[in-house]
């Protein structure tokens, strides 16, 4: 089997205003760096509205709606805005994560990567937040548990930001685990690890500035895979931000590409004791196009690997 590759067009087509670092160029690099690859690629379908609906109220949903421009762009929150495609392009976003969800639970590949933007793991249950406008993978997780009926579904963010919206979506959520590394002090400003989730059900692992290799690596050899395996997941899902390489501006960890491809293999080797390897990754953060790039090459060459 291979690894499926979610991704569409329309993901150009969602802009932001000139100078935001969440642009279209970003897709741009992603998918320039899986263009040689030899992937299982499918187009993320458009998402029904009801799926959004398992994270977010009507109203919400509404909101978004009513906002999006004919032309130009209008804002939903300081740094979150909508362009005319942005709406199409969330709803695939949206649409990616729940199709590699169900292929990957039906048997047809054992990991998916959904190349699209805008990211989700910013957005609350009612809020814009961040760039993201809809959960995406709080969103596939609750698909995982509440359509094809899981028990346990765990989320691994390790995106330099902390997951607040991941982590509101899922609070009360007692079959999922969310476990987020961060930088902290930094955007949100959430993800204390006194934050714990209604159920004991999240795991934050604050990062300090200039955070590299070695110690990254023994937080997540010491803390996130002992819980991951203690919860024993049916299904990994990953918010894959690349904004922690030390090449980022946005933020001041020092990890390597190589760390990209090693945190993946870990991942694939707990998916592989605990899960028969099902693992689904979505794009979060990364903003330097050239990092961005190398370190989305890396993550994807190990799912690749093990996708069979
Ligand atoms: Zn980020």
């Amino acid at each position: 089997m291979q690894m499926i590759y979610y991704a569409h067009d329309d993901g150009l087509k969602h802009e932001n205003p000139p100078g935001h670092p969440e642009q279209v160029a970003r897709l741009e690099a992603v998918r320039a760096a899986m263009a040689g690859m030899d992937l299982d690629r499918r187009a993320a379908p458009l998402c029904d509205d009801q799926e959004i609906l398992r994270c977010h109220p009507q109203t919400y949903l509404d909101r978004v709606i009513a906002t999006s421009p004919r032309e130009g762009w209008r804002s939903l929150d300081p740094d979150t805005s909508m362009s005319p495609g942005t709406l199409t392009a969330a709803r695939r976003a949206v649409g990616g994560c729940v199709a590699a969800v169900d292929a990957v639970l039906g048997g047809e590949s054992r990991t998916a990567f959904v190349g699209c933007r805008p990211p989700g793991h910013h957005a609350e249950t009612a809020t814009a937040m961040g760039f993201c406008l809809f959960g995406n993978i709080a969103i596939a997780a609750k698909r995982a548990l509440d359509h094809h009926g899981l028990s346990r579904v765990a989320i691994v963010d390790f995106d330099v930001h902390h997951g607040n919206g991941t982590q509101d979506l899922l609070w009360d959520e007692a079959r999922a685990l969310f476990v987020s590394s961060h930088q902290m002090p930094l955007f949100p400003g959430s993800g204390h690890s006194r934050e714990v989730g209604a159920h004991e059900n999240v795991l934050n692992l604050p990062l300090d500035e200039g955070t590299g290799s070695a110690e990254m690596r023994r937080v997540y050899e010491d803390s996130a895979f002992p819980a991951l395996r203690e919860f024993a997941p049916e299904l990994i899902l990953v918010s894959a931000g690349f904004d922690a390489h030390r090449a980022d501006p946005l933020a001041g960890l020092n990890w390597s590409t190589e760390d990209f491809g090693w945190i993946t293999g870990r991942l694939c080797d707990l998916a592989d004791d605990l899960c028969d390897g099902r693992i689904v990754s979505t794009l979060e953060g990364g903003y330097d196009l050239a990092a961005l790039g190398a370190s989305v090459a890396a993550h994807v060459k190990v799912l690749k690997e093990r996708s069979g």
